[in-house]
């Protein structure tokens, strides 16, 4: 036994500790820089532009009756997204910090999906798309999840489609099984994402520019909000797409294994 070497080997593992710890001190701090300077300029947008309205109705737009409406109007929907950012910054915010746990239950998501659907309808018809379920399994699958939080997820990505979607278009849920889990793809023929924009699409405030320039209402959280649940649950989301042919966003859930009614005859695996 060396005592000084013990010393010596007690202060280097000390210090690699404190290292690892300062790192990621800076890492988070880095993180919360980038997030609050996200935050502010998303805000910054839509309240220039609710400012720049009021003005403009301020210097003369009252004269014209037709143009104070339209004014009104974009200011209106500017404070739509003011509140649609505040709603899932706080989301985010309590999913992130553990504050709303993931509370689990078996249920049938064939029936969920319809649920979605139904929520849906109206929306899906303004957007003049078609709500396609691509129902396989008759007496539905059970899967053992957080109800609401997926129910989130599904109505996140269908919206999306919906934005993103092309008029007359079809958006489509399908259902797939696994060894132990099962698939939901959600599927649209719209505007598809370009290659080099899919590794960061899930990252907090990221929009491709088309979302941007063609001014499409949104936060840039759907699809953080959308990873952060499913990973929650341990599974995984992916997505493929093509550029002006359509996007299929798709995610697992843990399948219940459901009692075999003979459960003594072995099953042929297929
Ligand atoms: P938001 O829709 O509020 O901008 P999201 O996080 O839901 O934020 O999506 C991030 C970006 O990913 C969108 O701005 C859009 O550019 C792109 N995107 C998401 N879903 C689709 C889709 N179905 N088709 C094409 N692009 C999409």
């Amino acid at each position: 036994a060396n005592p000084i070497k013990d010393v010596e080997n007690e202060v280097k593992e000390w210090a690699r500790i404190k290292k690892t710890e300062i790192d990621d001190l800076r890492k988070q701090e880095k993180f919360r820089r980038d997030f609050l300077s996200n935050i502010s300029h998303e805000f910054k947008t839509p309240l220039f532009a609710i400012q720049g309205y009021i003005e403009a109705l301020q210097d003369d737009g009252f004269d014209d009756r037709e143009m104070a409406e339209q004014f009104l109007k974009k200011a209106s929907k500017n404070v739509d997204r003011l509140s649609y950012l505040i709603k899932d910054l706080d989301e985010i915010s309590k999913l992130e910090s553990g504050e709303i746990p993931i509370n689990y239950s078996k249920f049938k998501i064939n029936d969920l999906i319809k649920e979605v659907f139904e929520s849906l309808e109206f929306k899906a018809r303004d957007h003049n798309i078609k709500l396609i379920f691509k129902q396989k399994y008759d007496d539905g699958i059970y899967v053992n999840a957080d109800r609401e939080k997926i129910r989130q997820v599904l109505v996140n990505l269908i919206d999306n489609s919906f934005k993103y979607g092309k008029e007359g278009g079809s958006t489509s849920v399908s259902l797939f099984t696994l060894h132990d889990q099962v698939l939901v793809e959600v599927t649209d023929d719209g505007l598809g994402i370009e290659e080099k924009n899919l590794p960061r699409l899930f990252e907090r405030f990221f929009r491709t520019d088309t979302s941007r320039s063609r001014q499409i209402g949104g936060s840039g959280l759907g699809l953080a909000i959308v990873k952060h649940i499913v990973e929650a649950h341990q599974q995984n989301i992916n997505v493929r797409s093509t550029e002006g042919v359509g996007s299929t966003f798709g995610f697992t859930l843990q399948k219940v294994k459901q009692a075999l009614p003979f459960p003594n005859i072995p099953v042929l695996k297929s």
